[in-house]
């Protein structure tokens, strides 16, 4: 396997959107209506009660990573899309990025089966089993060797510009109780930059762990006000909906 991956935070996101990826920003504003109405205030209590439904602002959150630090993917010789930790869970909008770009095969709900007995797991990945997500979203499926598909022969990422917020963001993660951004256990391949060039690409990094959080509480509030519409954009097959409803 070759030794270096090229650099997958430094690519931009896409300009444009496909139309399952427009579809769902265009249900957003009517879910979000639909809030606090007397049809769904039964729906939004009930979010209310299980989540903080106010989405984050970079600006309300420490960064508790060495100025200028970020991955060193070209580097890296633990390469972050394979391994028994290498779960990507799928929000909507990965979802409607990976339909728009032909790649649903890439989309499962088989979780990769644990090595160890009992499972050697970290908080996160228990909490994030626990979540709503961990039960009924999906995930990136991976293969015999516990890769994920989408990697190419050359060690990129065959997704982008349609890859997951959860890919986007890595390493750098939420602990939204204390509202810090932190470097993730599982990247040992950390680089400094000069003052110079750090800015823009640190900052990339962190809006995409906010972009991630708010897409979490998107997700939950579409769920519970506006099934029938993901369901006609043709991405409420993908949810464990038995799983789901029994929570
Ligand atoms: S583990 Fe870190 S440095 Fe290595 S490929 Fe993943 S993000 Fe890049
Ligand atoms: S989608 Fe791309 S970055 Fe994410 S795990 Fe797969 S190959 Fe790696």
């Amino acid at each position: 396997m070759p030794a270096a991956l090229p650099v997958l935070h430094e690519q931009t996101r896409p300009a444009g959107a496909g139309p399952v990826e427009r579809g769902l920003d265009a249900l957003w504003p009517t879910a979000r209506a639909r809030l606090w109405t007397a049809r769904y205030w039964r729906e939004t209590l009930q979010l209310w009660r299980g989540y903080r439904l106010r989405p984050l602002d970079l600006g309300q959150l420490t960064i508790a990573i060495p100025s200028g630090q970020v991955p060193d993917c070209d580097a890296c010789t633990e390469l972050c899309c394979t391994g028994e930790h290498a779960v990507v869970s799928l929000r909507f909008r990965d979802l409607a990025r990976l339909v728009d770009a032909g790649r649903s095969a890439a989309i499962t709900h088989e979780r990769p089966a644990p090595t160890t007995s009992p499972p050697k797991r970290t908080w996160a990945r228990r909490e994030a089993d626990a979540s709503v997500f961990g039960r009924a979203f999906p995930v990136l499926a991976r293969d015999r060797t516990g890769t994920c598909t989408l990697l190419t022969d050359e060690r990129t990422c065959g997704a982008f510009p349609a890859w997951p917020l959860s890919c986007a963001r890595y390493p750098y993660a939420l602990d939204l109780q204390r509202r810090v951004i932190f470097w993730a256990k599982g990247c040992a391949s950390p680089v400094m930059l000069p003052a110079a060039e750090a800015p823009p690409r640190v900052r990339a990094l962190a809006r995409a762990v906010v972009d991630a959080y708010n897409e979490r509480l998107r997700d939950v509030v579409l769920l519970a006000v506006a099934r029938k519409e993901l369901d006609d954009l043709g991405l409420l097959r993908f949810i464990d909906l038995d799983k789901l409803d029994r929570s």
